[in-house]
């Protein structure tokens, strides 16, 4: 039998889902070009869904948990990556159907591989993970829009949560004033401290919006979804635009269409778990010079692997302020 290593497994017993680390060896890893020894992962939202069961994540039974994981290649039959790279992957059905960054071992995909810039270690590109790599997705798709920092405010929603954390960091070290949406005002001082000038409560978009509301913001990075997106549109300026990434709040969206046919405003989608290779591979590099890594540092924990399943039921409580950390020998 190969060596065995650690890996936090989410799996059924009748009706129940349960979650217990066992050891596994090579052997039990899924099919795959590439095999990882992981040093690094991070819990997101997702992941606080996919432990905790609360929402269909996991797509089949037994699964390790995790959707981003960081670590060194071990073995490659991939071309272009070799035995010793840095590496990093997010999403690509990663705690969905494939096993996950929650072990020391990985077997992936090849082409889900994105090699690490220089700047990052294991611990940092995990305090990034899929809600810092969606974050700066986000940016990028608000700079397609041509809305640049002369324009006007940018509002973040979720501020305190992993997109929104990041999202502020980068906003602001681009040059652009910054509105943090919250319901925890209590974090104003955490959040002006990552670059937001104004703290706004989250109370103030829980209603059903109105058609259009007076103009604040040029553009804004959604994390809620529901009427605190509506909201949020609502009060777009003229050819401002919003890019939308989550559902904290709501998968509806009470809208109307008015801000989009009066105001030019555009709504844009952001996906970061099918993204292509490119597109992953510009944001990272994009990462590296955009984000401020003291403040990565402010807005990061480092957890074990064992202190998973808590802070899964804690994220989704919204009790997690930025990014969880998991560091897998831990
Ligand atoms: P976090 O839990 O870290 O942050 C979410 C934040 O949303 C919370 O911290 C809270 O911030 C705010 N929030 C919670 N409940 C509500 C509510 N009812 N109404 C409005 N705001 C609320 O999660 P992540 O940052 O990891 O993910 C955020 C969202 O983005 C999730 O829905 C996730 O599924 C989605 N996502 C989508 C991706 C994609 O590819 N499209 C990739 C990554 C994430 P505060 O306390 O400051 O209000």
């Amino acid at each position: 039998m190969g060596k065995t290593f650690r890996a936090l497994v989410i799996d059924k017993d009748g009706d129940d889902q349960v979650v217990e680390e066992r050891q596994l060896t090579d052997d039990d890893l899924m099919a795959g070009d590439v095999v990882i020894d992981v040093s690094h992962s991070t819990v997101n939202y997702k992941d606080g869904l996919a432990i905790s069961g609360a929402a269909p994540v996991v797509r089949k039974f037994p699964m390790i948990g995790g959707i981003d994981l960081a670590g060194t290649v071990a073995r490659s039959d991939y071309p272009g990556i070799m035995p010793g790279d840095r590496v990093v992957v997010n999403g690509w059905g990663l705690s969905e159907r494939h096993f996950g960054g929650y072990a020391e071992r990985a077997r992936v995909n090849g082409d889900w591989v994105v090699l690490l810039p220089e700047k990052f270690s294991f611990e940092r590109a995990m305090a990034v993970g899929t809600a810092g790599y969606t974050a700066m997705l986000c940016v990028m798709a608000l700079e397609e829009q041509n809305i640049t920092p002369d324009q006007g405010p940018i509002l973040v929603t979720g501020a305190s949560g992993g997109v929104g954390t990041v999202a502020i960091s980068i906003l602001a070290k681009l040059g652009y004033e910054v509105h943090a949406c919250t319901g925890r005002v209590s974090e104003a001082g955490f959040l002006k401290d990552l670059g937001a000038t104004e703290i706004i409560d989250r109370a103030e978009f829980s209603d059903k919006a109105k058609p259009m509301g007076a103009e604040r913001w040029a553009g804004a990075v959604d994390v809620a979804g529901g009427n605190t997106l509506a909201n949020v549109i609502s009060q777009i300026k003229y050819n401002g635009a919003v890019a939308a990434c989550g559902l904290a709040d709501s998968m509806n969206l009470p809208s109307s269409v008015a801000p989009f046919i009066l105001r030019n405003v555009t709504l844009t989608g952001v996906d970061s778990v099918m993204a292509p290779r490119e597109r992953r591979t510009a944001a990272w590099h994009r990462l590296a010079e955009d984000l401020d890594f003291d403040k990565l540092e402010a807005l990061s924990e480092t957890i074990g692997l064992s202190d998973v399943p808590k802070a899964a039921k804690d994220i989704l409580a919204g009790k997690v302020r930025g990014r969880l950390i998991v560091d897998i020998k831990k």
